[in-house]
């Protein structure tokens, strides 16, 4: 048999290396000369000397009887050295290196997220309002209560695993003896027998079912901002918290009313003769109607404010302006008096300053 190699030199770290350096180094040539992937000659040779001098050098006890007295040291600390056990146990041992024992599957494992979409009128989006909203959750089984036991039934506890859903797994393998906590493979780590699975879940503990729930809308709310309703969505296993559920607003345009920010823009037409000689208008707002008082010689583009009658503020006190864009409108048929009229009408403001305007 060929003389061993250095531990630490068959890793490549110093002899002062921490435990993280360690592991780094031996989690990297594991992997590149993993039989597996490695089929060069000799890899299989290389990553049992690998395996070796890690389960040496990450063993603090090992460890220090090895820098003591070298190879007779650590064996004499427990390590038993490896057999001759052929290839089959690769997997087992990567799975105990490397964390991938099924230690996820005894957690608890909070509920899943659910996303969903409301539909929102304009006013409804600005003034907030109370909406009911369907969602398809995972929920306990409202007859065994997530016990997966038909009620009544006996559910003795697992003798395999003393109830603690857990077992120790001492696998021989081609690098010596590993220790594996595996979820116990006769109760499913759930530390007791299921004799008779409950009829309505047939033995999940679970069911999804349609829940409505009560929303509130608060006010000011914008088109694509979502809102979050904490433990409302699918249940957790084993005790996990339950998901959330995030509903998105998707807000319907309105007939006549746009949002900017927090303000609302209106566009207000009157003709010709209202912005001449001045009017008074009634205008929409989203908190019913409101006198809008426009001044003879009223201008297009002119805006009007009408204060705190936009859109409530997220969450804050107050709300933003109604922003009433004046439009004057030219008509476009006219009546034979009309026509008359506005015969007369530019006759009268000839020379008058609506030429004065265009020429400099
Ligand atoms: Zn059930
Ligand atoms: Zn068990």
């Amino acid at each position: 048999m060929a003389v061993k190699r250095d531990y630490y030199e068959v890793l490549g770290v110093a002899r002062d290396a921490s435990p993280e350096d360690i592991k780094k180094a031996f989690r990297k040539l594991a992997k590149d000369c993993h039989p597996d992937s490695n089929h060069e000659n000799g890899s299989a040779e290389r990553f049992k000397e690998v395996n070796e001098a890690y389960e040496v050098l990450s063993d603090q006890a090992k460890r220090s009887a090895y820098d003591r007295f070298g190879h007779a040291g650590a064996q004499s600390q427990g390590f038993e050295g490896f057999g001759n056990f052929g290839f089959s146990g690769f997997g087992d041992i990567f799975d105990a290196f490397f964390g991938a024992s099924s230690e996820a599957e005894f957690s608890p494992r909070p509920g899943s997220d659910i996303h969903t979409r409301v539909t929102l009128t304009f006013e409804e989006a600005a003034l907030g309002c109370d909406k009911e909203i369907d969602v398809n959750r995972v929920e306990r089984c409202s007859r065994c209560h997530g016990s997966r036991s038909e009620p009544g039934s006996e559910t003795p506890r697992c003798t395999e695993c003393d109830g603690r859903g857990r077992v120790q797994r001492v696998q021989q393998s081609l690098f010596g003896r590993f220790t594996n906590v595996i979820n116990c493979p006769k109760c499913g780590g759930e530390g007791r027998i299921v004799e008779q699975p409950c009829g309505q879940c047939r033995g999940s503990g679970k069911e999804r079912k349609r829940h409505s729930l009560k929303v509130n809308i608060p006010a000011g709310i914008d088109d694509g901002n979502a809102i979050r309703l904490t433990g409302e969505g699918d249940a957790g296993d084993r005790g996990g918290s339950p998901g959330h559920v995030y509903i998105t607003a998707e807000v319907k345009p309105h007939a006549y009313f746009r949002r900017e920010g927090y303000d609302v823009n209106y566009d207000l037409e009157i003709n010709f003769a209202q912005a001449a000689l001045g009017c008074e208008i009634q205008v929409p707002t989203l908190y019913g109607e409101d006198k809008l008082k426009i001044p003879p010689g009223a201008q297009s583009g002119t805006v009007y404010k009408l204060k705190n009658r936009g859109i409530r503020r997220l969450q804050r006190n107050g709300q933003g302006d109604q922003l009433v864009n004046l439009k004057v409108v030219t008509p476009e048929k006219l009546n034979k008096e009309q026509k008359k009229l506005f015969e007369q009408l530019l006759n009268s403001l000839n020379g008058d300053n609506a030429r004065k305007k265009i020429e400099p």
